[in-house]
């Protein structure tokens, strides 16, 4: 463990840190940032309120609107002198949010990401190669300088540049890949290609994230590469990668919760869920400076895990993240999220991990196409066998959607690769 007191505190202990650093962050950020000096005012919430972990929920939400109309500096809690980085969301959704670090945050950030990859089994020993873009998105930055904590030796590949991030990969022995999941797969078919074997690598560990995958999707990049593939999580807005991520048990993702208070509450009525329920998460941040956040809605969905874990993490896990809430199309009036789309895809064969979902509107109906894409093309020759395919993807999803999608099967190769996060939704109705 990289840092087992903390880790493997009893809740009580947990709990007083949570408190005293969560009494610090309202007043921090009641004293300089306007913003949450009117929404508190507002509520009727002072920092003196703060009295126990549950006063938490006296506290209003925070939305990225508030920082969107806050942009770019405007819910910064520390001056400008004493900010050392900027970065920003990757923009998935609209316009991008920016948040600012001090000293003091890289050093929490490098700490909260030397913990998850440890938590994956990394050491000083691994050769780490990262292949998220560096820039204003967090990914690449937060796992580099998370690396360089634990000693690992670091290539800052970024992303793209394929066939060379084999080459450097077989040359250098990395054992090490960070990437988003989806990049992985790609990364994997062109190894393939190349007619590079797994053998010829010294891959040992995958540390994926930015974005969701299914088991079906692990077990395959996993098969692939001959590798552990574990999974963390973050957004710039909370911190960037670090806030969570998986031990080599794969029982949810490990909160680092010294620093993060996460909730869950249901995205309809903001109401706080019991641990177990699924809903939207909620996240405080009690540790960083430069833009501290309470009760965040990240939109995404998930479901907290509190039974201990085989490492000895007392920590609170996190289940995967089933979709954002913003990626969950309602297609005649059934709730449908593209991951669920992926678990039935890749449990079956002669189809590649790569598809798109098609959203549009005929007259006053929502249709859904799948587009599907063949592993080889031998299967074009028979017609017999292609119109048994579509028919058994269509019967699949309809079992496990409950709703009637169209199927289309793209030949190999030509649904678009990523090298960042994927954009398998095309949803042409708005
Ligand atoms: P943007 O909101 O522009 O994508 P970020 O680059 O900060 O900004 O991405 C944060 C988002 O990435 C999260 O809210 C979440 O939806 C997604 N994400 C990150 N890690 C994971 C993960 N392990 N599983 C699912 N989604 C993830
Ligand atoms: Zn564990």
């Amino acid at each position: 463990m990289w840092n087992k007191e903390v880790e493997t505190l009893p809740r009580d202990k947990m709990e007083e840190i949570q408190l005293e650093r969560l009494k610090d962050t309202v007043k921090r950020v009641y004293e300089n940032v306007p913003f949450y000096r009117n929404r508190l005012d507002e509520a009727g919430v002072s920092p003196d309120n703060i009295k126990s972990l549950d006063d938490i929920r006296r506290i209003p939400f925070t939305v990225k609107d508030d920082l969107r109309e806050n942009y770019p500096f405007g819910m910064f809690a520390a001056p400008m002198k004493d900010i050392v980085r900027i970065h920003a969301s990757s923009g998935t959704t609209g316009k991008p949010t920016t948040v600012g670090y001090t000293k003091a945050d890289l050093e929490l950030w490098s700490e909260c990401v030397a913990r998850i990859i440890a938590m994956a089994g990394g050491t000083c020993e691994d050769i780490a190669q990262i292949a998220f873009g560096y820039g204003l998105f967090t990914g690449a930055f937060g796992l580099h300088y998370g690396l360089e904590k634990i000693g690992a030796a670091v290539i800052p590949m970024s992303s793209g540049n394929t066939e060379k991030q084999i080459m450097i990969m077989k040359d250098y022995q990395s054992t090490i890949l960070v990437s988003t999941p989806s990049y992985a797969m790609h990364m994997v078919e062109v190894m393939e290609e190349l007619g590079v074997k797994k053998s010829e690598l010294n891959l040992k560990i995958g540390l994926f994230g930015a974005e969701g995958s299914t088991e079906e999707m692990r077990a395959q990049l996993e098969k692939r590469w001959g590798i552990l593939a574990t999974e963390n999580y973050g957004m710039s807005e909370l911190i960037g990668p670090g806030v969570s991520g998986e031990c080599v048990h794969k029982t949810g993702m490990h909160i680092n919760e010294d620093y993060f208070i996460p909730e869950i509450i249901d995205p309809d009525t903001g109401e706080v869920l019991k641990d177990g329920e699924t809903g939207e998460l909620v996240i405080t941040t009690i540790g960083k400076q430069g833009i501290p956040l309470l009760r965040y809605r990240t939109k995404d969905i998930t479901y907290l895990i509190k039974e201990p874990c085989p490492c000895g993490r007392t920590t609170t896990r996190m289940a995967k993240i089933q979709g954002r809430s913003d990626d969950m199309l309602i297609i005649r009036g059934v709730n449908v999220f593209p991951s669920q789309v992926e678990s039935v895809l890749l449990g079956i064969e002669h189809i590649s991990p790569h598809y798109q979902l098609i959203v549009e509107r005929e007259g006053f109906i929502d249709k859904l196409k799948v587009v599907v894409e063949l592993e080889d093309s031998s299967l074009l020759e028979s017609f017999a066998q292609l119109e048994k395919l579509e028919e058994t993807i269509k019967h699949k999803l309809h079992t496990v959607l409950g709703l009637s999608a169209k199927v289309e099967l793209a030949e190999p190769r030509t649904i678009e690769r990523f090298t960042g996060k994927a954009k398998r939704v095309i949803d042409l109705r708005k």
